[in-house]
């Protein structure tokens, strides 16, 4: 039985100390070469490996990334359960970035930012936490940390999935008739959904349409969800007042794409949120104990809806 690493030798020399500490008797390896693929139970990669099929007895593929969405799950075969990060330092990463994101957008900074490069000194009206109401999409994991850490602002918050929840001073809403009802009511929408077929191009003129006037967009997605020319249309026309977008597509994007340079838009590269090693060994570990004890891991992916 043996553990298999693909990921960088950082990281990897991260994992196997901790490896070496809680599963002594668990053989830990970096280098596919020197492994017998048969021994092989568990990989943790971000793709799936072009020779995944010799790994004949895999019973998990651990995602290194808190999406699926980089691996092609009809490639997998159906016995192998396939699980996506779930660790602190994700979470705590991703609360920073969507208050910080928030915030900004709050209180007007890419216009700032702008009036700074054009030496303008030029107080704008400032709208109150309690009147900016925040819509995140998607009531996951990641959301409901992020909802969480913005209660104490006091600004309104609401959220939707695609089942029904009910989370403690959250407005949640769930289904085509809850996110119409959603997206009116919303100043400020964080996007947090995991990129599957429904949730591609999701970002699109229609959504945007639906806003409020002078509402604004946090990306933390994927960049696929986002249709860039919807964007760039709503935000020029002033419909949106202004984006902070961590996710493209393609990432980078192309060094003349409009959204480098665009007065409303705050762009940063993927960095909302990263895999911690040493957190995410513990929640590794954690989930091979769950397994071997006959329970499912944390973060176990579901095939049929790809997330
Ligand atoms: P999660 O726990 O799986 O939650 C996903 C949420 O999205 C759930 O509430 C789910 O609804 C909802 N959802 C999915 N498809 C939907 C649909 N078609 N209609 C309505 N709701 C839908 O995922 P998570 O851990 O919070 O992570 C979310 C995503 O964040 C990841 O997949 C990844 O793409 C992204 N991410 C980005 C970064 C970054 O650095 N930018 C870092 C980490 C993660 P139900 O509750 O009904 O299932």
């Amino acid at each position: 039985m043996t553990f298999l690493f693909n990921s960088d030798a950082r990281r990897g020399a991260i994992f196997a100390d901790a490896f070496e500490k809680a599963l002594p008797n668990l053989p830990f390896s970096v280098d596919a070469s020197q492994v017998d693929p048969d021994a092989v139970r568990y990989l943790i990669t971000w793709t799936a490996p072009a020779d995944l099929a010799r790994y004949r007895n895999l019973e998990i593929l651990f995602s290194i990334g808190a999406g699926v969405d980089q691996l092609n799950l009809e490639d997998i075969p159906d016995h192998v359960k396939v699980v996506r990060m779930v660790e602190d330092g994700i979470v705590r990463m991703m609360q920073e970035y969507v208050l910080l994101a928030t915030l900004a957008l709050h209180r007007n900074l890419p216009a700032y930012l702008h009036q700074q490069r054009q030496g303008i000194w030029s107080p704008m009206p400032q709208k109150q936490a309690e009147k900016r109401r925040i819509g995140v999409l998607g009531l996951g994991m990641l959301a409901q940390a992020v909802l969480d850490r913005l209660k104490p602002l006091g600004f309104p918050l609401a959220g939707w999935s695609r089942s029904p929840r009910d989370l403690d001073g959250v407005t949640c809403h769930h289904g085509e008739a809850g996110l119409r009802a959603m997206l009116p009511a919303t100043d400020i929408l964080v996007c947090l959904l995991p990129l599957t077929s429904e949730t591609r191009g999701f970002l699109d003129n229609d959504l945007f349409a639906t806003l409020q006037q002078g509402a604004a967009l946090v990306h933390v997605g994927r960049g696929p969800q986002l249709d860039q020319a919807a964007l760039l249309e709503a935000l020029d026309s002033g419909h949106l007042s202004s984006a902070m977008i961590d996710v493209t597509d393609p990432e980078p994007l192309p060094a003349e794409h409009a959204f480098w340079t665009h007065p409303k838009i705050i762009l940063t590269p993927h960095i909302a949120s990263v895999t911690q090693p040493e957190s995410a060994a513990q929640a590794v570990i954690e989930n091979i104990r769950l397994h071997l004890s006959g329970r499912d891991p944390i973060g176990l992916v579901d095939r049929t809806r790809g997330y």
